[in-house]
């Protein structure tokens, strides 16, 4: 299949926090192909070389920066590193976010029988601590590098911010109470943003994937066969998303083609979310 090429985007600069991991990887991997410069964002430093290493393997231009996108400071300096190197930035895309064992509860339904159990963790044993980190890795994490970098695209036309959401803001998953909530608040302050920055002409927009193969959630989400026939079971286009579906929805909403498109965010769960009404 031939893939389209937004000539728009050529030239252009493109920061990817979290673009070690698999979604955002593919979405760097895209952005090169069209011929944007992109600058990796990760804090494990070995997974962003790793991927701007393959990016000018075939021929594009791509460099890394280890940064923690809670540490303002060090997104300071890696923004400093990366104007210096690429130029500054006309596109971020917000991928550091995750979840963490400690938000989530081991049932996906609430029996009384589990507050006496000590293998369970229940609804009452969800601590600040575990909502904390989740809720600051994924909004503030989306925030403090909208502050560095979205700064640097002010009175530069076709800027653009994407923030990554997931499915579960919607409708939450069960058992992963604070990846849930604060997915739905990178959705609302997406929104928030799209609005506040529109005299400017930066766009924000955010997509949120429902199950991708291949990522590092699929053995959570469906630990055994018996799960994983389950949720196929649930999504009308009968298979799960790929990384590269994601990276495509991500290289239309940068370019000029969705220049009438700010404050959306892009379901790409292959109908999950409607299932198959009545006719199932
Ligand atoms: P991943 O774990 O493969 O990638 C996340 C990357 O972010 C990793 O490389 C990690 O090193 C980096 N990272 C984590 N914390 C960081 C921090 N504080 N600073 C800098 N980098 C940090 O995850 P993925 O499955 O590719 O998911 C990417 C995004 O998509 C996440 O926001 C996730 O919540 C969202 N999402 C994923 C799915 C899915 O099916 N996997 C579905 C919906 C939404």
């Amino acid at each position: 299949m031939m893939l389209p090429i937004h000539e728009s985007l050529r030239g252009k600069v493109a920061v990817v926090t979290g673009g070690g991991g698999v979604l955002c990887s593919a979405m760097a991997r895209e952005l090169a192909r069209q011929g944007v410069k992109v600058a990796i964002l990760n804090r494990t430093a070995e997974k962003g070389e790793q991927v701007a290493e393959s990016i000018r393997a075939s021929g594009g231009t791509a460099v890394a920066v280890a940064c923690d996108v809670l540490d303002a400071e060090g997104v300071k300096a890696a923004a400093d590193r990366v104007a210096a190197q690429l130029g500054p930035c006309d596109i971020l895309i917000n991928g550091a976010g995750g979840n963490h064992p400690k938000g989530i509860t081991t049932h996906e339904i609430f029996r009384e029988r589990d507050l006496a159990d000590p293998d369970v963790v229940s609804f009452f044993d969800l601590t600040k601590e575990g909502f904390g980190y989740v809720f600051d890795l994924n909004l503030l994490g989306t925030l403090i590098p909208t502050q560095v970098f979205a700064r640097q695209m002010i009175g530069r036309p076709g800027s653009t911010v994407i923030n990554i959401s997931s499915m579960s803001a919607p409708k939450p998953m069960t058992k992963v109470p604070a990846y849930s909530a604060a997915k739905a608040a990178v959705e609302n302050f997406t929104k928030w943003l799209a609005v506040h920055f529109a005299e400017t002409g930066i766009r924000v927009n955010a997509i949120a994937p429902g199950p991708v193969d291949g990522t590092g959630a699929a053995p959570q989400l469906w630990p055994t066969e018996e799960a994983r026939q389950a949720v196929l079971a649930s999504i009308p286009l009968g298979r799960m998303g790929r990384p590269e579906e994601i990276a495509h929805a991500a290289a239309y909403l940068v370019s000029d083609y969705a220049s009438f498109i700010t404050g959306e965010v892009l379901t790409m769960d292959g109908g999950q979310w409607l299932g198959r009404g009545v006719f199932q």
